[in-house]
């Protein structure tokens, strides 16, 4: 005999209320279970919660951010996998220029005012050739933006010989093409920063023609103004027309070796430790690397003024290449010294092969001539004149350079 059983009492499955006690008991598609409106409510509460707090920041906004010329804004990581292909090392200066960039874009980017984001300029202090110029043209390659590289030494204050401070910007115009409108979101590099610092800590009296007043009037162009520039440069063409240039936007990235600072860092530490903290920081600070613990201070005792300093909030230094990035320089960079030589071979149908000892003697000649990554070009370029020269009138099909070889190339030069 079948056994007589209750039909089954509807309710939510999750905190049993009863159909009477609800507005709506939304069954499952599998007819078993019900949810009510209200426990729908208190998941989508806890969706969202849990959300906000997983999500990763960085992949959430950046799609929502958009390059000035709408297109997606790389992350701070995507920038710095970027830089990884064409810069060797840096680790810190990398990290600090990614964030950086990709700041000043979402700055940009920005639609309502109601919290005004502010500029970060940035400043790279570090030994020449170790690859502050490389990392802001490739920063300027991946983000396809007009991009300017300028020298500090050629400024002067206007009415003495050399160049005005409105000049940093000709040359951004022309890399924008003269688009007024693409130039002001640009990126300008000023190098040699460091040349233009005033002598000594303390504001001079008299006028200071290479520092103080330079450093005033790049002041401006850094806070952000409309600036009239000459669009084809110096003083030579009185009757050209001006062009307003508003600089609020343009990202400046100043670059120095600042030889000595290290002094200044050095003195700061010990003054720090003998005062306030005793012997367990003085044990921590490695002393072959004074630079790493740079800070604004110290750009101060170097002689800049502090409302410069105040205008670059972001301070990287870049560490001097040892012998092993020397050799990653040389070979592994996307477009690596040696690579461009191969290349170069291949055109004409040349295997150019550099023996591992040859690579290894042009990285000893480089530190032997304190050169750094700049000579190693100048040492391979001496080393492959010759083949260069003949090897296209010839039938050779592979080219290998030997350290033997490499070394009597240089001797000779070095001789000649
Ligand atoms: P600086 O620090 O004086 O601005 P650059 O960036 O102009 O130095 O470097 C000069 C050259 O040396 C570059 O074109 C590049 O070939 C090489 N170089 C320097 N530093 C690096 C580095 N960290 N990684 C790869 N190449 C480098």
């Amino acid at each position: 005999m079948a056994k007589k059983t209750n039909p089954p009492t509807v309710k939510c499955s999750f905190c049993g209320k009863e159909p009477s006690y609800t507005d709506i008991l939304i069954p499952s598609p599998l007819g078993e279970t019900y949810i009510c409106s209200d426990c729908v409510d208190q998941i989508e509460g806890l969706l969202k919660d849990y959300l906000k707090e997983n999500t990763p920041a960085g992949n959430k906004k950046a799609k929502a951010v958009d390059t000035p010329d709408s297109k997606p804004l790389p992350t701070p990581k995507e920038i710095r996998a970027f830089l990884d292909q064409y810069v060797i090392g840096q680790d810190d200066a990398k990290k600090y220029l990614s964030v950086a960039v990709y700041n000043h874009y979402k700055r940009l980017a920005q639609k309502n005012d109601d919290v005004d984001i502010e500029k970060s300029n940035i400043i790279m202090v570090g030994p020449t050739g170790t690859g502050k110029t490389l990392l802001a043209k490739t920063i300027a390659r991946q983000l396809d933006v007009p991009f300017a590289i300028v020298d500090a030494t050629v400024l002067t204050e206007a009415g003495y010989v050399g160049e005005d401070i409105e000049s940093l910007l000709v040359r951004l115009l022309q890399a924008a093409d003269y688009d007024v409108a693409k130039a002001e979101r640009g990126i300008v590099f000023i190098d040699e920063i460091d040349k233009i610092a005033r002598k000594g800590d303390n504001p001079s009296i008299t006028r200071d023609v290479s520092g103080e007043g330079v450093q005033q009037g790049l002041l401006k162009l850094l806070e952000g103004s409309v600036v009239n520039v000459p669009p084809y440069g110096g003083r030579k063409h009185p009757e050209q027309k001006m062009i307003a240039v508003d600089t609020k936007n343009i990202l400046f990235i100043c670059g120095g070796a600042f030889d000595g600072i290290e002094r200044k860092i050095a003195q700061r530490l010990n003054t720090h430790v003998v005062g306030f903290t005793g012997n367990s920081v003085r044990s921590k600070v490695n002393a072959d690397n004074y630079l790493q613990y740079i800070a604004p201070q110290d750009l101060k005792s170097f002689g800049l003024i502090p409302e410069i300093i105040g205008r670059l909030p972001v301070l990287v230094h870049l560490d001097p290449l040892d012998r092993d990035a020397l050799l990653k320089v040389l070979t592994e960079p996307k477009n690596a010294i040696t690579r461009q030589y191969e290349k170069l071979f291949a055109m004409d149908g040349v295997k150019l092969v550099f023996a591992p000892e040859t690579l290894e003697f042009i990285v000893d000649k480089a530190i032997e001539y304190k050169l750094g990554a700049r000579g190693l070009r100048t040492i391979v370029e001496t080393i492959m004149m010759d083949p260069m020269y003949e090897t296209p009138s010839t039938d050779i099909k592979e080219l290998v350079i030997t350290r033997d070889y490499a070394e009597e190339k240089i001797k000779k030069a070095y001789i000649g």
